[in-house]
């Protein structure tokens, strides 16, 4: 048996996307964006359970995430936002998923594919209105429409671009993205292409600007339990689908004094107990995204940590929770090893120890529990990291 899991609640995954149906324009659809294995959770059981409660479109970033959702029988429609390469368009095609057009070279290659083939296949054009990564600029789009009047076998599904700050408080800058596309799309318009779909609402906008909601909305964050930005809290009514346990495997009293972990930076202030959790970095413990300081105050709680770090003072440190109590990490965290002083309170080996790791850094080799309807419903134990089993019972 493991000694740490992740436990996914079906059931809250359910109800966000309920929660963010009922906040949608009348016209407008919820595309799940079920990228990096649906945030950590597992693309294809939150698929498979988003499809259950009535969701129609799915959105990866890579055309082997799409084929995975096919495989596993998904049956909406499947964006792919990230560009894709030829020796991928045959599968894809296959797998009728909806390739994203951000490269005039590509378009004229897609066709041939889909002539040998004798397919069509459902694009969507993504224009570059900020974001500085993929699409269309403005002074593409005659040579786009030129190429795809001749582009017979491509049927174009949908526009879309994506936005770059619709977090931040400042607004202005997104405000300056939708009038970009607004003016791309009247231009293809004029061109004679005409998208059955516009989307460009990411979390962050889909709360923000519901005129703008369009034929669907992408939501990824809000549908995992999570708000895009703290000025977001509490605007939607969101269960959290995400619990990351673990056992402890080790537990001993030791006296005052006792170092603890790489560097002994840790240093046991009192009679104590140690207890060690079979989890670390290498799971994604204690790892974070690269954070860049937005503004001076950001600059200062950096620098106030790590002059705190020079005298042993760690502010930063990582807290599990132990029978409905608080306790920290003591030391460093090791590759799988870690930790956690607790103190004298009563526990036990085997004790479950509830870890703060986050969703899209966790190891996908970390062993998933899906729960609905109160009990575990299938797990997923990846074996050599990369073929998943989905056992599924009743
Ligand atoms: C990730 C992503 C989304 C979803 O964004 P959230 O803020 O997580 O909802 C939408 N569109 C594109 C193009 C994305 O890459």
């Amino acid at each position: 048996m493991a000694g740490t899991w992740i436990e996914v609640d079906l059931d809250a995954v359910a109800g966000n996307y309920r929660e963010i149906v009922r906040h949608l324009r009348p016209q407008a659809r919820c595309m799940a964006v079920v990228k990096a294995d649906a945030y950590g959770l597992g693309a294809v059981q939150v698929a498979l359970a988003l499809e259950r409660t009535g969701c129609e479109a799915f959105a990866v970033t890579k055309v082997e995430e799409g084929l995975i959702l096919r495989e596993h029988g998904i049956k909406g429609a499947i964006l792919v936002l990230g560009p894709s390469t030829a020796e991928e368009w045959p599968k894809a095609m296959e797998a009728q998923l909806h390739l994203t057009l951000s490269e005039l070279s590509a378009i004229t290659e897609i066709n041939e594919v889909c002539l040998d083939l004798e397919q069509e296949v459902s694009v969507h054009i993504k224009l570059e209105t900020g974001m500085g990564r993929t699409g269309f600029r403005f002074s593409e789009l005659e040579a786009l429409a030129h190429n795809l009047a001749a582009a017979r076998q491509l049927k174009v599904m949908g526009v879309y671009t994506h936005f770059a700050r619709a977090a931040q408080k400042d607004k202005s800058y997104t405000s300056e993205q939708y009038e970009l596309f607004k003016s791309y799309t009247a231009k293809l318009e004029e061109l004679g292409i005409h998208p059955l779909w516009k989307h460009v609402c990411n979390s962050a906008a889909f709360l923000d600007y519901p005129e703008w909601h369009h034929d669907f909305v992408r939501i990824g964050t809000l549908l995992i339990g999570h708000y895009p930005g703290p000025g977001f809290s509490g605007k939607l009514t969101l269960a959290d689908p995400w619990i990351a346990k673990s056992k402890i495997v080790h537990l001993r009293k030791v006296p005052k004094g006792t170092y603890v972990g790489y560097q002994s930076i840790y240093c046991t202030k009192e009679e104590t107990q140690l207890a060690v959790i079979p989890v670390g970095y290498a799971d994604g413990l204690g790892i974070a995204p690269h954070f860049v300081p937005q503004g001076w105050v950001d600059f200062l709680k950096i620098i106030i940590k790590n002059f705190a770090a020079l005298f042993g003072i760690f502010l930063s440190q990582e807290r599990v929770e132990l029978r409905g109590r608080t306790v920290r990490v003591a030391g460093k965290i090791g590759m799988q090893l870690t930790v956690i002083d607790v103190g004298l309170q009563e526990c036990t080996l085997g004790d479950e120890v509830k870890i703060p790791l986050r969703r899209t850094l966790a190891n996908p080799r970390i062993h998933r529990k899906y729960k609905q309807d109160g009990r575990i419903f299938a797990e997923r134990i990846m074996e050599e990291g990369v073929s998943a089993i989905y056992p599924e019972y009743s």
